[in-house]
């Protein structure tokens, strides 16, 4: 395992392929949008940064990283010689298998083929392809250079030889992997959705109001930080597009999305990315901007 194509430079993708690069891996790139491998290039530089001045790495660690990743937007040119091929493209159903489709025809045969996905079933993804038993999820955590969990997610097909070597490969990257099978939602987030949910219901029913589901949530039960602020960070659509796969995968009515919930994503009130969710974020940062109208007009 050495050459690694990352398709997708979002939020996770320029994080995934950092930490292949830094641990020597040849990393190629791949987003159909220049201006968002421009962006991901620079975000990585800066958090490379932030690293050498935590004098974990060095000046000459965080070059060689950068010279690790070279940038396409052809997905053929960049995955031809993929050992592995992580994808962390935007979650929709559809762009995902089209994805994989044009995986299985440009890769070598022996190329295992995993996904980031937070919710799409990879048995669903693998039966896209001609290879299911190379088929597999590895889900990272945001940010992904900072955070050890990989949620290993077996397909139904996935072979056990594939699965060893994702754990292994995980490890090399000073991850924690742990496996999981093909259930909606994985582990990670069929037990942290519901319990975002709930604190978006208990917001609705008027139990209590932002800031004080959040205190509660994180002196009382030390959570780093409230629900309601960790979904504003996720992003509220990704949030109901998760419970909604939960919703449909079970058929059960407790993960049914808040109404309010539904509401704001669809006024555009998505958290952190758009500047409002459930807090008031200054625009494109995870600056908090207090605003009491806000949080009284939420609790309506
Ligand atoms: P994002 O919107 O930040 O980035 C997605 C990128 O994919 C964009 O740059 C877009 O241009 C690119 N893209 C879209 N279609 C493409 C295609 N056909 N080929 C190449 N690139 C394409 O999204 P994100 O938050 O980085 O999420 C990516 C994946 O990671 C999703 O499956 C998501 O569920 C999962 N995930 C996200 C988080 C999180 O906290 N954001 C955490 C864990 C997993």
């Amino acid at each position: 395992m050495k050459n690694i194509a990352v398709i997708g430079s979002g939020t996770m993708g320029n994080g995934i392929a950092h930490t292949f690069a830094q641990f020597g891996y040849n990393v190629a790139l791949i987003d159909i949008s220049q201006p968002a491998l421009d962006k991901a290039m620079a975000t990585i530089a800066k958090n490379l940064d932030r690293i050498v001045a935590k004098g974990t790495i060095t000046e000459a660690d965080k070059a060689a990283t950068l010279k690790n990743i070279t940038t396409y937007t052809a997905v053929a040119d960049g995955v031809k010689s993929a050992d592995l091929v992580v994808e962390a493209a935007t979650e929709n159903v559809e762009i995902k298998l089209n994805i994989f489709r044009e995986l299985d025809k440009l890769c070598p045969p022996n190329t295992i083929l995993a996904s980031n996905t937070s919710s799409i079933s990879i048995t669903k993804i693998g039966a896209v392809t001609k290879r299911a038993d190379k088929v597999i999820g590895m889900h990272f955590m945001n940010p992904v250079p900072v955070m050890k969990l990989v949620e290993v997610i077996r397909g139904y097909s996935t072979s056990d030889e594939v699965c060893s070597l994702i754990m292994e490969t995980s490890k090399k990257l000073n991850k924690v992997p742990t496996e999981v099978n093909d259930y909606p939602g994985f582990v990670a987030n069929k037990i942290l959705m519901p319990m975002i949910n709930e604190a978006i219901i208990t917001l609705h029913e008027g139990t209590a109001g932002v800031e004080e589901i959040d205190t509660v949530m994180k002196l009382g039960m030390a959570h780093p930080m409230g629900p309601l602020q960790l979904a504003d960070f996720i992003g509220l659509d990704v949030c109901l597009s998760i419970l909604k796969v939960l919703q449909d995968g079970y058929g059960n009515p407790k993960y049914a999305p808040c109404p309010l919930l539904v509401n704001m994503v669809t006024a555009g009130h998505l958290g952190v990315k758009s500047g409002q969710g459930f807090y008031s974020w200054g625009h494109g940062t995870k600056d908090l901007i207090v605003a009491d109208g806000f949080k009284k007009k939420v609790m309506a």
